[in-house]
């Protein structure tokens, strides 16, 4: 008998039809002596359309509402699950997240989770109930409704992995896994057995959206082994924890690309003292993401600076730079046909020449690198986007990534 901590993403969920093949994987694996506690999410799109409704009554949703009204995705699943599993004879009960005792702070749309009670859980579980809990969701100590952010049932899933003491934590999404790039462009591209959580958080941070980053995170945080896997196949999926298997030996374990940045270029900007803090300090305080940022050496007392955006973010950037600009001068301009190609693998630390071999690659298929950065383990690049297709098959191919994983 194991504890077992499953997630069923929203397009798990995503029907009626869906929502009994979920039940069915349930019971088999309660009817093998296992103790479930399920996480779900939101129908897929369901989410979108309450955030969209919000926008259609008023311009500016107060936060709290939001979360109010958010909350409700998961409810709807919650409830449909634990009826669906009744229906073929499994005792089963949702619990909302404040129901499943997951305390968070005060910050509604993105709350962290600051304590789990598992109690009325233990106590159910003890019962032999199978246990459906509302992702993405938590209460405060004012006993307002909160959300975890975007994607927040991952969240959920991790932290209630470890506030359990679960042997075993399982995603379910509708794909098989981690790839080594994405399979849809890359066609020999391959599903990793196993990724490390620094790997898995650059990926994830990346545009390959498996998982939401914060819960990432936090497994990492917990030591929280968790696998990756499909609800509409019976394929192993992909493991992500700790250490992996011949870490080192592997150079690079994966290429993602991101199509959602912007490239903002501020010129003739005051080549002195503060310049930089005046621009980025306005931009931090809008609460927006910075990522890639290159000045050149000054000339006649001007200089540029280049750095991109979540293209989400771009009018929201407009706005904050303006009375920055005022202060420091230059002009902004935007270009929004890039994409960001990264290159992941922990094997960087201790091995050099992976970014001759990626520009080399990117060079001869004629791909011009317009801002390059680097961390221990990932080097970025951004690109034209419509060369970005091309670009990460010949970097997957350079890095001989068709042969890796099972
Ligand atoms: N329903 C929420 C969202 O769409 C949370 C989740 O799906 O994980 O972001
Ligand atoms: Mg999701």
């Amino acid at each position: 008998m194991a504890r077992i901590v499953q997630k069923y993403g929203g397009t798990s969920v995503g029907d009626v039809e869906r929502i009994k093949n979920v039940a069915a994987r349930i019971k088999a694996i309660r009817d093998a002596g296992n103790e479930l506690v399920v996480v779900v999410s939101a129908r897929a799109g369901v989410t979108n359309e309450l955030i969209a409704r919000a926008k259609a009554v008023c311009a500016i949703p107060s936060e709290r509402e939001m979360d109010q009204l958010l909350a409700i995705g998961e409810q709807e699943t919650i409830a449909l699950t634990a009826m669906a599993l009744h229906g073929i004879g499994v005792d089963a009960v949702s619990y909302t997240g404040a129901q499943a005792g997951i305390f968070t702070d005060k910050v509604f749309t993105k709350a962290k989770i600051r304590t789990i009670n598992a109690k009325p859980i233990e106590k159910d579980l003890k019962a032999g109930r199978v246990i459906i809990v509302a992702g993405f969701q938590g209460i405060n100590d004012d006993g307002q409704v909160t959300t975890l952010g975007r994607g927040g049932s991952d969240l959920t899933a991790i932290a209630l992995a470890a506030a359990v003491k679960a042997d075993k934590c399982e995603i379910y999404t509708d794909v098989d896994g981690v790839y080594t790039a994405d399979p849809r462009v890359v066609k020999d591209a391959r599903k990793l057995e196993e990724i490390s959580y620094d790997e898995m958080l650059e990926l994830a941070s990346l545009g390959s959206k498996v998982m939401q980053s914060r819960s990432v995170e936090f497994a990492a945080k917990y030591n929280v082994v968790f696998e990756v896997r499909s609800s509409f196949n019976q394929n192993p999926g992909t493991i992500v924890k700790q250490e992996v298997a011949y870490m080192e030996k592997v150079l690079v374990r994966g290429v993602a690309v991101d199509k959602d940045q912007a490239k903002v270029l501020i010129s003739n900007i005051a080549d002195k003292p503060g310049s930089a803090a005046t621009v980025f300090k306005a931009l931090a305080n809008a609460h927006i993401n910075v990522d890639m940022i290159v000045q050149n050496v000054g000339r006649a007392g001007l200089a540029n600076l280049t750095f991109t955006v979540p293209l989400s973010e771009k009018d929201k950037a407009v706005r904050a730079l303006e009375p920055a600009l005022k202060e420091v001068g230059g002009e902004v301009t935007f270009d929004e046909k890039i994409a960001k190609l990264s290159v992941v693998g922990v094997g960087m630390r201790t091995h050099s020449g992976i970014a001759a071999t990626l520009f080399e690659a990117l060079a001869k298929a004629g791909v011009n690198i317009e801002l390059i950065s680097t961390s221990e383990i990932k080097i970025s690049v951004i690109i034209a986007r419509d060369k970005a297709d091309d670009a990460a098959r010949v970097a997957h191919a350079a890095f001989q990534l068709d042969q890796l994983g099972s």
